[in-house]
């Protein structure tokens, strides 16, 4: 079967520049058939005038829920959340119940994903057993049942020695690790930036909580030639240890989140967790430097760390609620209009930073769009403008602290695979 998408504008992942295009793929294969003008006719058309063509995103943090959590979220929900964020890819964190620190485990997020999901869904699997931190799980297995990389995501691995050895059994299977950094001896309970958290009376977070253990990794990876990821990164300290460990020649990426690059502490304004994430939003000065550390390219890739709870379980205050927000639905419109609009990135960049540098750290294909190549295609609309508006979202969770945000940028259409998983219901099209 054929699609063909008609009328759009191809960027330029070089120079920017946009091509009326229309692209041809085989629904059956996959693949990406023609690019141009004057194609052959296809079995369906879709009209996407107006819209801009780009690489399907990729997202290499997303907390999926399922199994265990599926009030909070399910591999459909998140899966569709993602669609509609322009997303074709996604990583699944592996703090499930059961987490996904055996094979079986990981085998049956693949196949509920291959039945359920919208997008591709890449397990991580478990560097520790149950994410005790107390004994290494079976990297070779979870690798052969799909993982991507390993990651104990939600908690930090406090062993350095137990990391040590976990870096040099990825380092000889080359799988990624990617590393939620927390120290807890540091973070203790805390829950808020240590100024927002004296504001508000609850428990502070140091922002050494994090920088402290991305030195040690960094360190213990340049001796083990692990490749090392590391999670959303907040704080200053982190991005300066991050750039010094590329010039130095270690295997190092890193990503950023939304909400770190566009809010800081004193966006917190009372007990309210929807402001509640981990790590904490950080102060101002923070903020600017993972700014730049995104700009330039320390900080390889925007990640949403994608983490749905229910509104109950956010009611419960900054001190008891969870730790998380959602992301997964409004990140593009949200970069696309607060960095590259202003024009501090440019819209090549923030699509390399959403779709071709995670493929590349992560080995996946996808991030151009090209004949012979995977039909992984996001189209938006550049010029559509609303206010982000929860009660629309695909995902079960609300809890995102943009609501009421106006942006533009939305995506309009998503394809996976030369399958269509997301048309805007703006325009009347069927999901
Ligand atoms: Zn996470």
């Amino acid at each position: 079967m054929r699609r063909k998408l008609v009328g759009g504008r191809l960027l330029d992942l070089v120079d920017g520049s946009l091509t009326a295009v229309d692209v041809l793929v085989d629904a059956d294969a996959g693949t990406v058939l023609a690019i141009g003008r004057e194609l052959p006719e296809a079995d369906e058309q879709h009209d996407v005038r107006g819209a801009v063509l780009l690489p399907g995103f990729i997202d290499v943090h997303v907390h999926l829920r399922e199994p265990g959590f599926e009030h909070k979220e399910t591999i459909a929900t998140g899966t569709a959340a993602a669609a509609a964020g322009g997303f074709s890819q996604i990583a699944c964190m592996p703090n499930t119940n059961p987490p996904l620190d055996e094979a079986e485990h990981v085998e049956w997020v693949r196949r509920q994903a291959a039945a359920s999901g919208r997008t591709r869904v890449w397990p991580m699997g478990c560097i520790t057993r149950g994410q005790q931190g107390r004994s290494l799980t079976d990297f070779a297995a979870l690798r052969e049942a799909g993982a991507i990389a390993l990651s104990d995501d939600g908690k930090g691995v406090q062993d350095g020695g137990l990391m040590r050895e976990a870096m040099l059994r990825a380092a000889a299977l080359d799988l990624p690790i990617a590393i939620h950094a927390e120290d807890e001896t540091l973070a203790r309970t805390g829950v808020l930036n240590p100024p927002a958290a004296r504001r508000l009376g609850v428990e502070p977070q140091p922002g050494e909580s994090e920088s402290a253990m991305i030195a040690r990794d960094i360190l213990l990876a340049e001796q083990t030639g692990a490749r090392l990821h590391i999670c959303h990164v907040s704080v200053e300290p982190a991005v300066a240890l991050i750039r010094w460990a590329k010039a130095r020649g270690v295997r190092v990426t890193a990503e950023v989140t939304p909400h770190h690059l566009l809010l800081s502490e004193d966006a917190i304004d009372g007990d309210d967790a929807v402001y509640k994430v981990n790590p904490p939003l950080r102060s101002e000065a923070d903020r600017q430097a993972c700014l730049e550390g995104f700009l330039d390219g320390t900080l390889d890739m925007a990640a949403t760390d994608h983490a749905p709870h229910s509104s109950e379980e956010k009611a419960a205050g900054l001190a008891a609620a969870p730790f998380g927000m959602v992301g997964i639905e409004t990140i593009f419109p949200l970069l696309y209009t607060h960095l590259v609009v202003p024009g501090l990135l440019t819209f090549p960049q923030l699509v390399q930073r959403m779709s071709t540098r995670p493929a590349a750290a992560f080995g996946l294909s996808g991030g151009v769009i090209r004949v012979g190549g995977p039909a992984d295609i996001t189209a938006v609309q550049l010029e559509r403008e609303r206010p982000i508006d929860p009660a629309r979202f695909y995902s079960k969770g609300r809890n995102t602290p943009f609501a009421g945000w106006p942006v533009t940028g939305w995506p309009v259409l998503t394809m996976v695979g030369g399958r269509i998983v997301l048309c805007d219901r703006e325009e009347g099209g069927r999901p």
